[in-house]
This record gives structure tokens, sequence and C-alpha cells, in this order.
């Protein structure tokens, strides 16, 4: 199937690995020029160049919504403007309510919703004025299904998805989208730290009995951003192998 993404240009945030770099694979794999961002030069160095000829790399902590910013600025000058955006960024540390401080509210805040936000601002106004965009958020199951030890994660998520949802349906009739997709387990550094290296005894805990291939995803978030996928916005999508147990 061509996804009509040859030429787009995309910025996938927070993709010197993992999900996000997954994502940047799959858009570069359609034919779109993309612009990925990460904190570390070495790092993001060798995930630009397995990217291919034409991929771009920028120094962008989006940790802070400055430098959310900063990146999407940055992308759009490389590559002439942006028509995907991937928001994406680290997972904050774990820990329930009796054990996390104050402060780290924020940090999580400012890492997992207002950097989503602040990226939107600053891609979405241009999406609108050619009246094509599409943009596709990484946020987590535990928007749908929160887990125990991980309340900011459960926080953030829920306010970044009702941002979406909002700015969604403003700019549905403009032609741009925005979905999100909800990873459960991923075979990546986040899951490593948060649950070692033992990915069969993850997989035990999933319906489908394995860990998720975060090309699969990267798939996932290049369909989203396709053409077919037009009439798709306003969604949060569980990829996870089953694990969320509700029933819608
Ligand atoms: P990861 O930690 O393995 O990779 C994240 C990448 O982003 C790394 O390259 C890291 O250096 C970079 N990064 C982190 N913080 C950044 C920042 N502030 N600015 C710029 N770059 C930054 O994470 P992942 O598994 O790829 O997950 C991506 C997102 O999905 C995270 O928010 C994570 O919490 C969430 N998630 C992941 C899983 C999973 O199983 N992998 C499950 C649920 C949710």
């Amino acid at each position: 199937m061509n996804l009509g993404l040859s030429g787009r240009r995309a910025a996938v945030a927070a993709a010197s690995s993992g999900l996000g770099l997954a994502a940047a694979r799959a858009l570069a794999a359609e034919g779109a020029r993309v612009a990925i961002c990460g904190r570390d030069r070495e790092r993001l160095g060798a995930a630009v160049r397995s990217l291919g000829d034409g991929a771009r790399g920028v120094i962008a902590d989006v940790g802070t919504p400055e430098g959310a910013t900063a990146f999407v600025r940055e992308a759009q000058d490389a590559l002439g403007g942006v028509d995907v955006l991937v928001t994406n960024a680290g997972g904050p540390p774990p820990g329930g309510f009796a054990t996390t401080p104050l402060d780290a509210y924020h940090a999580a805040l400012d890492l997992n919703l207002m950097s989503t936000v602040a990226m939107c601002r600053a891609a979405v106004p241009a999406m609108q004025e050619r009246g094509w965009g599409r943009v596709v958020a990484i946020t987590s199951i535990t928007v749908r299904q929160p887990i125990p030890t991980m309340i900011l994660s459960n926080t953030a998520r829920a306010g970044a998805t009702g941002f979406l949802k909002t700015l969604a349906l403003e700019v549905a009739k403009d032609g741009v989208t925005v979905n999100s997709l909800l990873p459960g387990f991923h075979a990546t550094e986040r899951l490593r730290t948060l649950r070692g290296g033992d990915w069969d005894k993850v997989a035990g805990e999933i319906p489908a009995g394995r860990v998720g291939d975060p090309a699969d995803f990267g798939s996932f978030v290049a369909f989203l951003c396709s053409e077919q996928a037009r009439f798709v916005t306003g969604s949060a999508i569980p990829v996870d192998g089953g694990e969320y147990a509700g029933l819608l």
C-alpha cells in the first residue's frame, strides 16, 4: 500500500532510540523527509545515520516547553516546513502517591503534557494554513488503564489526551488529524529500566504472549500519518498486545 507520504516533512521528537526512532524509521521508509531530536549528540548522530540520506538531527530537550518549541522551529527550518508531527518524550520516574514529591509533578507535566502542547502550538497553525497535517502523539496505555506505581505518567498523560482530543476537534475541518497511540510494553530502554531485561517475564503479562516490537509500533504511526487515515482523528488507540482489559 502506498501511504502517500513521499516527500512529506516529518518532525519526530525524542527519537534517538526506542519508539520515536522506530516511528522515524517507518516514516523515512515511506519516503518522508525526517527530522528527529535527542539530547545526546553521539546517540542522535548514530540514529540520524541509521535513517539514511536526508535525515536531520536537532539537539533539543523536550523536557521543557521551550526546548520542545525550539525542536519544532529547527525542524521547520531544516525541512522547509513540517507536515507531520510525532510528539514524544521520555517517561517520568515511577512512584505512587506517598513516594512522589510535589516538584516531581511539575517536571512530569512539562515532559509529558506541556511539551506536547508546545510542539503542537509550533507546528499545527502552518498545517492548517496548508490544509494538510498529521499529529501523532506517543502517550501510554496508562491513559486507559492507570498503573498504580506510575502516578506521574497516569496524571500527565491524562492531561495530554484531553488537550489532543480538543485540538483534534478544532482543526479537523482544516485537513489536520490529531491522534494518540498508547503503547503497552515494548522492547526499549524504557522498559528495560522499569522492568529489567527479562522480556519473557513481561511477555507473560500480555495476552499476545510477547513484548511489542518497536518496528510494528513505528509502522502504525506511519499508517496514521497516511492519506488513507484521513478520516481517523481524535482517537486514542492502544497498541498493547491486548493488555488493556476494558471493554471500550
Ligand atoms: P525510551 O526511554 O526507550 O526512549 C526515549 C528516547 O527519547 C531516548 O532516545 C531518549 O534519549 C530520548 N529522550 C528522553 N527524554 C528526552 C527529552 N527530554 N528530550 C529529548 N529526547 C529525550 O522510551 P520509549 O520506550 O521509546 O518510549 C517512548 C514514550 O512512550 C515514553 O514517554 C514512554 O514512557 C512511553 N511508553 C513506553 C512504553 C514501553 O514499553 N516502551 C510503554 C508505555 C509508554
